[in-house]
């Protein structure tokens, strides 16, 4: 049995399926699909593997929230976490849990 998939932004079941992911029909928001075991292979900005408990070095001063004052340049994120969705690896920074996409890091 799988789970009902649920759109992440306004949760309605019973999304569009189309050949990349899903597509909300109330909001409009598309997403890949992401099976439970099956995030798929993240890889760094040099195309190296990452995996669950890697350490990163972020590459690019991030905005958290769309606010200034985020990620600096050089922080080391360590034991990170895969999850799916276009920001796939979860790490803590400074006590706070943060998202970042792949093409931001590289393995350290
Ligand atoms: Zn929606």
């Amino acid at each position: 049995m799988t789970e009902e998939p649920r759109c992440p932004i306004c949760t309605m079941p019973d999304p569009l399926i189309g050949p990349d992911g899903y597509e909300c029909d109330t909001c409009g928001h598309a997403w890949a699909a992401a099976p439970e075991d099956g995030i798929g292979e993240v890889h760094d900005v040099n195309g190296k593997l990452l995996a669950e408990g890697d350490d990163v070095l972020v590459i690019k001063d991030l905005k958290l929230n769309g606010k200034a004052g985020g990620i600096k340049v050089g922080t080391k994120v360590k034991s990170i976490r895969l999850v799916p969705g276009d920001h796939p690896i979860q790490g803590k920074v400074n006590g706070r849990t943060v998202l970042i996409t792949a093409d931001k890091v590289k393995k350290a």
